[in-house]
């Protein structure tokens, strides 16, 4: 009987292992790589999240909240490299489609890689905008629009607070 009951026990716990193994994966460009990856998706409770971002990255990146103009550490940042998520490192955008909107936040023409980024429509504030997500953990970045300079005639503007920025080295 014992036999039994700890055969199973061990069968249930494998089969919870097998589950935390499969978690969702997801295509991403990787700057260091060169190329595309298959990435797992990052999934944390609220409590997690709170445990490793400062309240105002929580604030921004799992509250869809929006950073001051002209407060975030990036608005006015000319370094080369790369502007990965605050939340899980993913690689978002780079310094070369970096360019300066005057709009107090950090603002870019493209992704690094369209892979990288989700978007949805944001109804909030009585005007329906484009908001822009980190693809693997699902952190808000901030909106895109279509008032930004040529090639793409976007305007990806983001908050600092959800990124990270990594310089080349
Ligand atoms: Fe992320």
């Amino acid at each position: 009987m014992r036999t039994i009951l700890t055969t199973a026990l061990l069968l249930l716990l494998t089969l919870s292992a097998v589950n935390v193994v499969a978690a969702e994966k997801v295509k991403v460009y990787s700057v260091e790589k060169g190329a595309y990856i298959m990435s797992e998706k990052v999934e944390k409770s609220e409590s997690e999240w709170r445990n490793i971002l400062t309240a105002e990255q929580f604030h921004v990146l799992r509250e869809e909240g929006t950073e001051p103009a002209f407060s975030g550490k990036y608005h006015d940042h000319h370094g080369e490299g790369v502007y990965a998520c605050a939340g899980c490192g993913l690689d978002l955008f780079s310094s070369e489609a970096k360019y300066d909107s005057g709009t107090g936040w950090p603002s870019f023409t493209e992704p690094i890689d369209k892979a990288n980024i989700g978007t949805k429509k944001d109804r909030r504030l009585f005007t329906v905008r484009t908001e822009v997500h980190c693809v693997r953990c699902g952190g808000h970045l901030g909106h895109v629009f279509e008032d930004g300079p040529e090639p793409t005639g976007l305007r990806y503007c983001l908050n600092s607070a959800a990124l990270q920025f990594e310089p080349l080295e």
